[in-house]
Formats: structure tokens, sequence, C-alpha cells
């Protein structure tokens, strides 16, 4: 601000300063004050705002992260565009990831269905030296039975692929583009990894032997940091016998 005060100012100093503050230059010097005055009371020197910041932050210090966001939405701010430069910020920096970079991620180390099905068909292999004898009879006739229903169209793609949604629950494979042979393949060697050594069917969530290895969920289990054995599909722990 000038030195002098406006009251201190004469007529052409008035002028001159108002002049100054874009102001227009007419008018007696009361008038020029008031003016002046009122332009001045518009824009707040820096000076004034000292310490507001300290009083906003320990003002908010008692607030709710909710309660803040409220305030603002209250007094029709937009706060939105804020968070999202934010977010940007960190994207651009490596602190978060956006979602469609984690989900090709997934999707690429996640095996095909028939990858899947390459994995797990050995278990189903009647060479198999580990298969009992009753595991045998009863793999031999569950696939006399599953083929059979297959080629008389009893057993539908829609069923296969039900079984299949619920078995690779939150995967989300896409069958669409798999041959219905494709489908049954994997349906039978998931379907057959429900039977035990005895040569029972089991549910899920029932622990059960497969050639000598522990399965829960048609699913060989998974030893965890307490030894324990833990189903990736239910999630029931086992102990490991
Ligand atoms: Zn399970």
């Amino acid at each position: 601000m000038a030195e002098k005060t406006i009251n201190e100012m004469n007529h052409t100093e008035l002028k001159k300063y108002a002049r100054e503050l874009g102001l227009a230059t007419v008018g007696t010097e009361e008038g020029l004050r008031k003016k002046i005055a009122k332009k001045l009371s518009e824009e707040p020197e820096p000076d004034e705002d000292d310490g507001l910041a300290e009083r906003v932050n320990s003002e908010c210090a008692d607030m709710e992260d909710e309660e803040i966001v409220d305030l603002l939405k209250e007094n029709g701010i937009e706060f939105r565009s804020a968070l999202v430069d934010m977010v940007t910020k960190a994207v651009r920096e490596g602190i978060i990831k956006l979602y469609d970079e984690v989900s090709v991620k997934k999707k690429k180390s996640l095996p095909t269905l028939l990858e899947y099905v390459d994995k797990i068909k050995e278990h189903n292999n009647i060479e198999n030296k580990k298969m009992t004898p009753e595991r045998k009879k009863s793999v031999k006739a569950a696939i006399g039975e599953a083929e059979s229903r297959f080629e008389a169209e009893e057993l539908t793609r829609e069923d296969m692929i039900s079984a299949l949604d619920d078995y690779f629950g939150d995967y989300e494979k896409n069958f669409g583009r798999n041959s219905d042979k494709e489908i049954f393949e994997a349906y039978k060697h998931i379907t057959l990894l429900f039977i035990d050594d005895d040569g029972e069917a089991h549910e899920k969530k029932d622990g059960y032997a497969v050639n000598k290895n522990p399965f829960c969920c048609a699913r060989p289990l998974k030893k965890t940091k307490s030894e324990l054995l833990k189903c990736i599909a239910c999630g029931n722990k086992y102990e490991n016998e």
C-alpha cells in the first residue's frame, strides 16, 4: 500500500492512487477516498492471511475426512478434481496402479483353460502309479458315464460351463472361445478330481486324498505358514497328516 494513508492524501495523490488501482479518477476527494476504500476492502492485503493456514489446520485436526468433504460439498466447492489430480500424480509416481494395468497382468499370469487341464490331467491318468485300484475303478466308470452323457447330448455346454464357472469362481475365465470338446475335457477332469483314493466322490468343502495327495474342492491343498494345509477354493484348513 502507499506510504500515506488515504486520509492523508491530497486530491492529486488520490487521483494517482485511484488510477493505479484501475479506478476512475473523477470525483471529489471524499468520493475518491470512498471508492478507494471499497476497492481495498475487496482485495485484502496478503499480510491479513498470516496464520490463517495454521488456524484452518488446527480447526481441521479434529475433523474426520468425511466431515471435511461434507463441509466442502455443502458450500458448493469443487473438491473432486483436486482429488483426481492427486490420484493422477500418485499413478505417475507409481504409488497407485490403475485397475486396467493390474487386471491385464493378472490375466496374463493365469493359465488358459487348456493349460489348466494339462496341469491337472495327470491326477486322473489311470496309468499313474500312485492311483489306487479303487480310485482307478471309479475314475474309469465316471469317464464312461460322462462321455456317454456328452455324446447323447444330455450333458450340455451350458451345464458344463455352469460347473466350470462354479469351480473357477473369481477367475472369470472366458469359455466362449473354447470348443464343446475342450469344455468337456475340462469338465471331465475337474469332476474326476472329486473322486478320492477309496473311489468315493466328494462334495465341496470336504477334505480327501487323491493319489495320496491332500485335496479339497477338486484342488490340491496348499501349505500355509502355520504348517496347516489350506484349500484355495473354500478356505478350509486341514492338519498336515
Ligand atoms: Zn475346499
